[in-house]
Formats: structure tokens, sequence, C-alpha cells
């Protein structure tokens, strides 16, 4: 092929840089003096500039052939547009001597006008049009850039692709006839041998001089042509990324640049569908070993990403990519198995239908044979494995071709790969905690590449995920609080002060989508950073708890998490579907765990089929290790005999106090004045939220046990039950004389007065007053503090004992935070 080279001797002595600028490098007339400058400022002995469309040229040159096609006269306010926008560039750039550079614009745009008028009476576009068409981008700009260079004082030639380059289109893609391609060149450098050379990209003719381009993105692959027809000693691609990135950034913006590639790497990512280069590109440059330079316009000072022969293992994985717009088809029969060359039938009904095959899986079964395809060539190919193998579909020997459509493919590329072993097991685990199904699994012999098929929908959380999932990027989770309360305020205080060390550290990213309380919520999209009370009080809407979950849903983040911090029953009620549709739920809410039987088996069995977490440790305790105490010693084999304890802090420090030189009364008063107790103080009194936590964990301990299991004393008397807050307050004394006379009977045998629940061998539970030994460990507590003493088989005579202070919304808080990220590092969070 390097007949070019051949034809140029004195190559070897000269040092020659092919430079390509992409369509957001020339976007405008500014665009353009910064890579005039950038050309200007490099010393190679011959510079060669392949430059694309302004950014969007393309696509509106295209827009402008469909609308003349379909309807008129509509295509005439776009070209007025697109003409002016280039008439605008060269106005800027060549100032007082823009008029010969106008002058033939307006040429090409008049000729482009007549073409659309052709086009609005013929009312089709036929493909030659449009191929001659959607070039023109690229003519205009190299002319742009020579006269601008020109102008400058520099002495560059203008070469238009299309009078050297020579291709051959057909459904694998292009092919350069690179001996025409080569003597044509040589013909035109021997009239043109200026230093510079601004060529057009994209652009080219086919054999019967037909006007053509390489496809859409296709000036990289003209960069790449010119470079081998030139004899470059490199090839630099210049974009608006600091090179290839390990994924594409516009999904993962924690995606790495890449420093160096393999050229197969380079292959494999581009062809699966990193934008960033063309497929193409690297073949004419493999063969000559040609390096590749994927670098920054905006960061010229960056060294961007080298491909070239040379492979480096590290990784394993370098890249993930993203194919859209694909459908998997599917061939199952029992008649399948054993039958030799069943899949040389398939692939040739497909080929002869044009069909290109992106992907094949066969499973070893033979059972069926699976292959994906473009989703605008689908139903082509379904019809053609119809008619292929109808006749053994009409007498069963294959039961059906399916088509699946909504489908893109992931792929992890890197020479890694090979030989290392865990690598699919990494991807397929991130994908599978993220909730991604997977419709088909290839994987290349060369070991580098692994793709999955998986439903379109899934696509971007997929993505992220595995990104996530080969530490390239954090693990990332979408957080919804609802309940902004005592609790809930201290958590996202929380939250919001350890998130720049949970990222650093754990590389775990808790991003707060949205917070709910009883009436409104806040949902946002970036993630609510800063300072959230005052974003709650302004932007947010009327509570909705079907959008909120949609909206962490549509985050498309791959884990999500909700953090309810209500006491609500209703949002209780929601946590079974969430758990199901494979979303966290954290609570220190005392209503699924001590609620009603039926509501509490649903929520275990959506979080034990889906995968989904139930972390609930702040409802017992607040920040006090006491559920994952329980659920330890279950776990290693141990048995619960018995739990006892003191659970509420409020009735802690009532009998604490409680020593007969104040009455009963006058203390319930003082604690409430100092925020012990619930605004209703029969809440604590009535003993029923120490009951639910005995619930909590008697279910914890294995027993199915509800609220009417417990015998509950309460401490509030009858008559006082339905009374307002007020009356029940002023009424209050007429306990008084109950609780001193208990008090008295306890001291009458040294005892003291506790409130405890107990769970006994029996299953028999009851909370209530009871009366103590001093020397008992219920007995001496500080003021407010919880105590569980856990009986089991390994702790019999000496039981387990969990202590500390067990209410405040600071450790409650912290209990949850500590839930929240026991959940992400059951996700693979390095915590
Ligand atoms: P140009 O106009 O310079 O040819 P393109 O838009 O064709 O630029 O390609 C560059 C874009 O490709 C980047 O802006 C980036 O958004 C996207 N892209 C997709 N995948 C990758 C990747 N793996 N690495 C870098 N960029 C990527
Ligand atoms: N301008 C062409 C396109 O948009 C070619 C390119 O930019 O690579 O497809
Ligand atoms: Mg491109």
């Amino acid at each position: 092929m390097s007949s070019a080279a051949q034809q140029q001797p004195d190559s070897s002595s000269r040092r020659t840089i092919v430079h390509k600028f992409g369509g957001t490098s020339v976007a405008d007339a500014e665009r353009f003096r910064h890579v005039a400058g950038l050309l200007l400022a490099r010393d190679e002995d011959e510079q060669i500039t392949v430059v694309s469309a302004m950014k969007g040229v393309t696509d509106a040159l295209i827009e402008l052939c469909e609308l003349a096609a379909r309807s008129r006269n509509d295509w005439r306010d776009p070209w007025h547009e697109l003409r002016a926008r280039h008439r605008g560039a060269v106005v800027s750039l060549l100032g007082e001597d823009s008029g010969p550079t106008l002058e033939w614009l307006d040429e090409r745009f008049e000729k482009l006008a007549e073409i659309l008028a052709a086009l609005a009476v013929i009312g089709e576009l036929p493909r030659e049009v449009l191929d001659r068409v959607q070039g023109l981008g690229e003519v205009c700009s190299a002319r742009l850039l020579g006269d601008y260079l020109k102008s400058k004082g520099e002495d560059c030639a203008v070469l238009d692709a299309r009078d050297v380059l020579v291709v051959d289109r057909s459904d694998l893609g292009v092919e350069v006839d690179w001996e025409v391609s080569g003597q044509r060149l040589a013909d035109w450098r021997a009239k043109n041998p200026q230093r510079r050379v601004v060529v057009t990209g994209f652009v080219a003719r086919d054999r019967q001089n037909r006007l053509t381009t390489l496809g859409r993105n296709g000036s990289d692959y003209s960069g790449a042509i010119f470079a081998a027809l030139f004899n470059a000693a490199e090839l630099h691609i210049w974009t608006d990324v600091d090179g290839v990135l390990s994924a594409d950034p516009r999904v993962v913006p924690e995606a790495v640049q890449l420093s160096a590639l393999s050229y197969d790497e380079a292959c494999e990512l581009a062809y699966f569908g990193a934008k960033v280069v063309h497929p193409q590109t690297m073949s004419p440059a493999i063969e000559r070993g040609l390096p590749i330079i994927i670098r920054n316009t905006f960061h010229p000072e960056h060294p961007g990403t080298r491909i070239t022969a040379e492979r480096d293992v590290s990784g394993p994985v370098k890249g993930l990519t993203l194919s859209p717009d694909l459908a998997v088809l599917n061939l199952e029969g029992t008649g399948l198995i054993g039958v030799p060359g069943t899949a040389e039938r398939v692939f040739a009904a497909l080929r002869e239908a044009r069909v290109s095959v992106v992907m094949i899986s066969q499973g070893s079964s033979e059972h069926s044979i699976c292959c994906v395809v473009r989703a605008a060539e689908s139903l082509r190919a379904q019809t053609a494995l119809l008619n292929a193998f109808a006749h053994e579909l009409n007498i069963g020997q294959i039961q059906r071709v399916q088509l699946t459509e909504g489908v893109s493919v992931l792929a992890a590329v890197g020479d890694g790969m090979a030989g290392q072993p865990g690598v699919a097991a990494r991807l397929f685990e991130s994908l599978g905690r993220a909730r991604v199904n997977i419709l088909a699994i290839a994987q290349g012999s060369s070991e580098r590449n692994i793709s999955v098929a998986i439903d379109s929908a899934d696509a971007t959380k997929a993505l992220r995920a595995a990104h996530a999932g080969f530490w390239l990027s954090p693990q990332t989770f979408a957080v919804g609080v609802i309940g902004p309360g005592n609790v809930g305020a201290a958590l996202l205080d929380q939250l919001r002060a350890a998130q720049p060390q949970l990222l650093v550290k754990a590389n775990l990213d808790l991003r707060l989508r949205a917070i709910a309380s009883s009436k409104k919520m806040l949902l946002d999209g970036r993630g609510i950073g800063g300072d959230w009370r005052a974003s709650f009080g302004a932007d947010s809407e009327a509570l909705d708890l079907d959008r909120f979950t949609a909206h962490l849903v549509g985050s498309h983040l791959p884990h999500l998490v909700i953090v309810d911090c209500s006491a609500s029953p209703i949002v209780a009620d929601r946590y079974a579907d969430w758990l199901a549709a494979g979303i966290h739920v954290v609570t220190p809410n005392k209503q699924a765990g001590a609620g009603p039987s039926a509501r509490y088996e649903a929520i275990r069995e959506a979080a034990a089929a889906s995968g989904a977490r139930f972390r609930y440790e702040a409802t017992v305790g607040a920040g006090l290790p006491v559920i994952s105490t329980l659920r330890d010693l279950i776990d290693t084999g141990d048995a619960v005999l018995s739990v006892e304890g003191i659970f509420s802090g409020t009735l802690a420090w009532l009998f604490n106090k409680f020593d007969g030189s104040v009455p009963f009364s006058q203390l319930v008063t003082e604690a409430r004045g100092l925020g012990y107790t619930e605004p209703d103080p029969r809440d604590d009194l009535s003993g029923t939220d120490v009951a639910r936590k005995l619930v909590i964990l008697a279910r914890e301990a294995g027993r199915s046990m509800t609220l009417d299991d417990v015998a509950v004393e309460s401490l509030v008397p009858a008559a006082l039950r339905e009374a307002s807050v007020e009356d029940f307050m002023s009424r209050l004394g007429e306990v008084d004389a109950l609780f001193a006379d208990k008090l008295a009977k306890a001291k009458a045998t040294g005892q003291v007065l506790r409130y405890v629940a107990k769970l006994d061998a029996e299953g028999r539970a009851s909370v209530g007053l009871v009366e103590l030994p001093k020397e008992h460990a219920f007995a001496n507590l500080r003021l407010t503090d919880n105590i569980v003493q856990f009986t089991t088989r390994r702790y019999c005579d000496n039981p387990l004992i969990v202590q500390g202070p067990g209410a405040g919304p600071e450790v409650t808080a912290a209990g949850v935070f500590a839930d929240v990220l026991r959940v992400a590092a059951g996700q693979g969070a390095n915590l």
C-alpha cells in the first residue's frame, strides 16, 4: 500500500506531522485563530493539517437536504443562516481582505441552493446528492484556514481531498485505493510543494469519480489516510478532550484520561462506540507503526493519549464503551443441537440481507444462537432468518427467531484482560449489584474485549456501575432523605460534612438527590450541595412519593438508597416496593420493624428477592450497635436466650432521678422542659415506644411477634389517657401518691425502680416497672443511657451488654449514617 511513500524517496530525511482538527476545534473564527496559532508555533519540516467542518455544519447540511426533499421552501432560512455563519467567520478572520474568499464562498452556497431547489422539485433525497452536499463544510473550513494562514504571510496550499483520494465504499466500510490516491497526490504535490498544506477531512471520490465521504466522523480516518500518503512520522488528532478517556465523559463525568493505548485497544474502543476516534483510523497507522496522539485543542500543553503498537497490560480494563441502537436476534431450537453448519447458515443469511453483525454469542448447549445487530437492520435480519430457516421452523426443529429491540452493548476493553481471571466476574458483579439484566455475553478470543448486551434503558446506569466496579470512578449512590426533622436534619449535615472525605478515602460518592418532608419535597438533578436548608425552603414542591421515587430511579446512578427519618407508617408502606425495585432502605423509623407482620414479611421478602438492603440500626438505642451486635451473634451460630434492657432514655432519666425527694410529676415536667420527652410525654410514659423496640429485637432474634404480644405496663393512668396534653400535664400530680408508694416499697427491700423491657427464653415479652437490686447493671446507668443485655448460649453466665447514650438527634443520625455506609460497603465501596 505504501506507494505514496515509495514515490517520495526524500521523505525519510524530512519530518512530516499530520494534524487533524475536529469540528469543535474549528467551531468559529476565534477557534480558527487559535488553531492557526498552534500550527504556526510548530516547526516540523512538513505540516499537513486535515480539518473537519465547523461544529454542527455537517448536521446542518444533512438537515437542509432532508428539509428540501420533504417540503419545498423550508430550507431557505437555515441555508441563509449557514451561509451567514461562514461569511461571518471569513470577515472576522480576513477583515479587509475577505473579498475573494467571500466570493468563492458565495459561489459554493449558490450551487448548494441550486441543488436544494432541485431536491425540492423531485421530493426525495438520492444518496449521491447527500454525499455531494454533506462534505461542503470541510471544503469551506479548509479554504478558510488556508486563506487565514496565507493572510498571516504563510505560504500554504489547500488540498481538496476529492482531487486525490479515491476510495471504495462498501458495507464493510471504506477502502482506500492507495495506488491511485498516491499517484494523484504525487502529481498534486509536484505543483504544490508548500511546507504547510491544509486538507479537507471527511470527503473523497469513489472509483466511478463520484463525490463521496468516509462516513460520519470520518475526518479522523482522513487524518490517518493522509498521514500514510504523506509518510508522516506522527498523526495528531486534536479534539475537545484531553485524549481518550476510560469512558464517555458525558455519561461518566469521573472518567479518567488514558496516557497510552495499543492500536488494538483503540480499535475495540472505537468500534464499540467511543466517539473520540473513528474506528477505521487505526488501520493505516498499524501497518506503518505510525503513532496517533489524541490531544486537546483547548489544552495544547497536555500530552494527550498516545496510541501505538506497544501493549501495556496494566488495568486490566482500560476503557468502557456503549453502543446504542441495537437489537438482539435469537434463533432457538432443539433441532440446532449438534447440527453442523447452523451458524454458517445464520451468518450467510444475514450477509445476504446485508446485515452487519455486531456481536455473536452461542451457548455451549448449542440450543440457541444469538447475535446483536443494528436496530435499523433488525427487521431485515429477522426476516432473513425466518426465510432461511423456514423449513426447520415448519417442522418444529427450530422453535423461534426472536427479536429484542432497544438494546445497547457495553464493552470492557483492555489488553491486560488476556489470561487474567476475575475480570468478567468483576464486570458482572458490578452490573448485578446495579440490577442490570444481561441479555447476552461475548468475549472475543483475543480476550481484549468483554461485551454484554443490555436493555438500553439500563445503559447509562450500567456504564456508570461498571466504571465504578473497576475502580475507575467512585461508587456512586443517589440518596433520598425523607423527614428532615431533628434526626433527618442532623443526618443531612453529617452527610454533607463527610462527603469530601468519603470521596477521597473510600472512593464513595453519596449524591443527595432528593429531600422530602410530610408536605413538600425537593428534587435535584445534579445533587443538592451546599446549604440544603435554603434549597429545601426555596425550591421545593408539593410532596408526591411516586415522583420522589421516579426521580431517584431516573438519576441512572448505579445505586439508590432512601433514608426514612420520618415516623410515618405511610412511608413504611412504601419500603417493600422500593426494595423490590432494588432501592436500599435505611431508617430509624420503627413503624416497619414493629408494625403489622404482613408488612414486615413483605419487606423482608422483597429485600431477599432483589438483594437490596433494609437497615434499621437506629430504631433501637439510637447510634449504639444493638442490632448489628444481635445480628453478628445469630450469624455466627449463637442462640439468643433472652434480651433485656432499658430502651428509653426518657424513662431511664426519670427513674434514675426518682429518689422520693421530688414528686414524680415534677420530674416529668422537668424532663419535658429539658427536651428529653416527646412533646406529649405520654408517648414515652405509655411504654409503647419501648415495646416497639422489643418487637424489633425479638423479630431480629428470629421470633415472630407483634406489638399485641407484648405485655405493656403503661405509666399513664387510664383516666388521663384521653386528656389534652395541657390537661394531662396539669393533672399529672394525681399519680404522685401511686409512684411514691411504689418507690417506698422498693426501698424497703433495698431495691430501686426501673422501666425494663424483657424477652425471655420462652418467648414471653413484657415492658414495665420492676424492682431491681441496687447493684444490678440496670440500676447503675448514667442518666439517659440505654442498656441492652443479651443472654445467649455462648454468653450465658455473663451476658453481653451494649450500653451508652441511646437518644439524641446527633447520635441517632450517626447510627443511620453508619447503616448507609454498611450498605455502601456491601455494594463494594472501599470502607
Ligand atoms: P471532534 O469534533 O473533535 O471529532 P468528537 O465529538 O467526534 O470530536 O469526539 C470527541 C468527543 O467524544 C468528546 O467530546 C467526548 O464527549 C466524546 N467521547 C466519547 N467517548 C469518549 C472516550 N472514551 N474518550 C474521550 N472522549 C469520548
Ligand atoms: N464533519 C463530519 C461529521 O460531522 C466528519 C468529522 O467531523 O469527522 O461527521
Ligand atoms: Mg470526531
